[in-house]
């Protein structure tokens, strides 16, 4: 069995969430769905992908609230996008 990944490692650009954030995460459809989830953003000058912050959608936010942190093991893991990056959902 894997070990558990107790903390999220983000380095500015990429989060790669911890386990307890990734189980939060739902597979399903992000558009209308409600709950946490991390977006994945390209810069259209450079086509990079990146997933630079984790999000909660809720009934009063349709449109999510960003994390400045993970909400399970803390890490600080929100940058602003740049203004060439949009979601892709
Ligand atoms: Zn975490």
């Amino acid at each position: 069995m894997a070990e558990r990944k107790w903390i999220c490692d983000y380095d500015g650009n990429n989060l790669e969430p911890c386990d307890a954030l990734s189980e939060a995460c739902s597979t399903v459809a992000l558009s209308k769905r409600k709950g946490v989830y991390i977006p994945t953003m390209s810069n259209r000058k450079t086509g990079e992908m990146r997933q630079p912050y984790a999000a909660i959608k809720t009934p009063v936010h349709p449109d999510g609230i960003i994390f400045g942190f993970c909400p399970f093991c803390g890490t600080k893991i929100y940058a602003p996008a740049g203004e060439q990056e949009k979601p892709d959902v």
